[in-house]
């Protein structure tokens, strides 16, 4: 730390993003990206006379990308917000609506909601899941807070709310944005995006990371009322207008327009899923019911930290965190079946050792 860092940010401790080593080829179940890469419209939309418009900025305000994304969710363009990752988003949220009235979510979730109230300045509780590490919608009933952000399904649970326990939470916190964060809403659990003209403090949130396979290209939006939208325009306007790029807008389109592909990754995906989450309990694991593309498990024949560290050796890459309720579990991406019959191959040789 410099002499020169505003105090305001000396005690700030920073969001560690999963390991993206260079060391040798892993088979990669650590970050949640996709196995499968972006369709071969993205591919073509991506080409030579697009990256000689790099010369010109983009469009700030992302018109097409947010007129497709309206079409696609059945809403106008004004309830559509466009971002760099929907991180940005997150970002933006917690400066917008946690500020000055503070926040709520739950105590193990996504470790950059923490990171953002901090960097705010927000006020913040967190909210204990139960025993199962399910979220139990009646806890958050008024709140009196500013912002709640619930991840559906939630991180690294996998565990997701139905809607109408999303609907619950919405509807008892008129005062209060509610940020439903369906970064994994695609591998099987119900979208909130179908209530956000009935309600106009929910915001959904979401990702071409995961399912859109576009980790690389930092694509994501949100979906909410139109006075919502124009607040964290706002805020977007006043830090970087431009932070979406011309070749990342385009790819968006592309995804868009070839929803079926995606889909078809989807349905592998959670197929892969359902795999693993039976060979893992087949090996007397303890593992959730992921509605995401990962799962999450424990062993009592070997802790989260050792198994990580086997599975690392075998040249496998899982994401261990060090919460104390959740140290004793790996959250594992799910890949391509290659890629998990190997996985489960080297636990059940880790386990015989
Ligand atoms: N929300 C959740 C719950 C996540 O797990 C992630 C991925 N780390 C994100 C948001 C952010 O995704 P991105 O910025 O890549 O869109």
């Amino acid at each position: 730390m410099s002499r020169f860092l505003s105090c305001a940010y000396a005690g700030l401790e920073a969001y560690t993003p999963g390991e993206q080593p260079r060391d040798k080829a892993y088979i990669k179940l650590n970050t949640n990206e996709s196995p499968f890469p972006p369709s071969e419209r993205v591919v073509q939309a991506l080409n030579a006379d697009e990256v000689r418009d790099l010369r010109l900025y983009p469009d700030p305000d992302c018109r097409i990308l947010k007129e497709k994304l309206a079409e696609a969710y059945a809403l106008k363009a004004e309830n559509v917000f466009v971002s760099n990752g929907s991180d940005d988003i997150l970002n933006f949220a917690f400066m917008a609506f946690a500020k000055d009235r503070g926040a709520a979510f739950p105590d193990i979730s996504y470790g950059f909601y923490r990171v953002y109230a901090e960097l705010h300045g927000a006020k913040y509780v967190t909210v204990p899941l139960d025993g199962q590490f399910r979220i139990q919608p009646e806890d958050y009933a008024s709140m009196g807070r500013g912002l709640i952000a619930i991840a559906n399904p939630n991180a690294p649970t996998g565990l997701a709310l139905t809607l109408s326990q999303v609907e619950s939470i919405v509807k008892s916190n008129p005062d209060s944005v509610v940020l439903i964060d369906e970064a994994y809403v695609d591998f099987g659990a119900e979208s909130a995006s179908g209530l956000v003209t009935k309600y106009d403090n929910l915001l959904v949130v979401h990702t071409y990371s995961k399912s859109a396979s576009l980790a690389g290209a930092r694509l994501g939006f949100a979906l909410a009322s139109r006075a919502l939208i124009e607040d964290l325009e706002r805020i977007k306007y006043s830090t970087n207008p431009y932070a979406i790029n011309r070749l990342t807008l385009k790819a968006g389109v592309a995804v868009i327009e070839d929803a079926a592909y995606y889909r078809q990754n989807c349905r592998r995906i959670t197929e892969n899923r359902a795999y693993t989450i039976e060979a893992l309990r087949e090996l007397g694991f303890t593992v959730t019911d992921s509605m995401a593309n990962f799962v999450f498990a424990k062993s009592d024949r070997i802790g989260g930290e050792a198994l990580y560290r086997e599975l690392r050796q075998r040249g496998i890459l899982v994401r261990h965190f060090t919460a104390p309720r959740i140290c004793e579990y790996n959250r594992i991406t799910v890949g391509t079946r290659q890629d998990m019959e190997a996985l489960v191959y080297a636990v059940r040789d880790i386990l015989a050792k």
